[in-house]
């Protein structure tokens, strides 16, 4: 199996490096994170809203090694952030607000 990272070239290298553990996570666990794709948005919705937190948790225990200082921003935030997107995208899918 060959993966891609693509990452955002307009971070540091720390940035680059946190953000790298935050996607090698979801590769890993092998999260479903394709709102198109999903059949239920909302149990979809609920499946990675625990995906992201993990990986959003890593990616700040990361920054958090390397001293940075937005590794105090709260995960939790940042990926209900994430997955609300993907819920939009989702529902937009399916053609309904479910
Ligand atoms: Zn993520």
């Amino acid at each position: 199996m060959q993966e891609t990272l693509l990452l955002d070239e307009r971070l540091d290298d720390d940035a680059a490096a946190a953000r790298a553990g935050h996607l090698l996570s979801h590769l890993l666990e092998k999260d479903a994170l394709d709102p198109e794709s999903a059949t239920d948005c909302d149990a979809f919705g609920r499946a990675a809203l625990e995906a992201e937190e993990r990986a959003h948790r890593i990616e700040a225990t990361l920054l958090a090694e390397l001293g940075r200082p937005e590794a105090r921003r709260d995960p939790s935030v940042a990926a209900r952030a994430v997955v609300e997107a993907y819920l939009e995208r989702c529902r937009s899918a399916r053609g309904s607000r479910q």
